[in-house]
């Protein structure tokens, strides 16, 4: 599994991150499939904000309603570790189990250092997602070559090798006479 981003999500995430410190900060990824096209910050509901987060359901009551109208859907979530790593800790592991195999972006924030991993927690299992950037270059794969643009390719190799060498002899200079 993968999740596709821009350099804007991955500085916008950040950035959330950055404001919320030493809180944690959390919500929403929403885009189409596994590109993220957008976050929406949203409160975070717990008491001990340094250590727990909660996503109000308000925030998503309000959001994907919206959100369904535009074509766009809720493909994740996303929370911030102040001062520690972006892995999954026990009480992630036992609570953003939702049974969906919707992912969690975690942002570990050291400022002014940030690391962004992402997880897909189900069965109380932890699976590393792939974290890309760049979507644009990524959106279609490069069209495999025919066999026939590789011969070509091949045989412009051999040419300019050839051309290569056989100015290099000509460059020689010439043998020096036997006493
Ligand atoms: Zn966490």
């Amino acid at each position: 599994m993968r999740l596709v981003a821009s350099y804007t999500i991955q500085s916008d995430l950040i950035q959330h991150a950055l404001e919320g410190y030493p809180n944690e900060i959390c919500g929403l990824l929403i885009g189409n499939g596994n590109r993220i096209l957008r976050i929406i910050p949203t409160e975070n509901g717990a008491t001990n904000k340094e250590n727990a987060f909660i996503i109000p359901t308000s925030a998503l009551n309000e959001h994907i309603p919206k959100l369904r109208a535009e074509g766009l859907e809720l493909i994740g979530f996303y929370h911030s570790h102040p001062n520690s790593a972006p892995i999954p800790s026990e009480t992630d592991i036992q609570e953003l189990d939702n049974g969906l195999n919707l992912p969690h972006v975690l942002i570990g924030i050291i400022p002014p250092y940030a690391e962004i991993k992402a997880w897909v927690i189900k069965n109380k299992r932890v699976d590393p997602v792939e974290w890309v950037i760049g979507d644009e270059f990524l959106s279609d794969p490069i069209a495999p070559q025919s066999s026939a643009q590789y011969y070509a390719f091949m045989l412009s190799i051999f040419l300019s090798f050839m051309l290569f060498f056989i100015i290099a002899l000509t460059l020689l200079p010439p043998a020096p006479e036997l006493p």
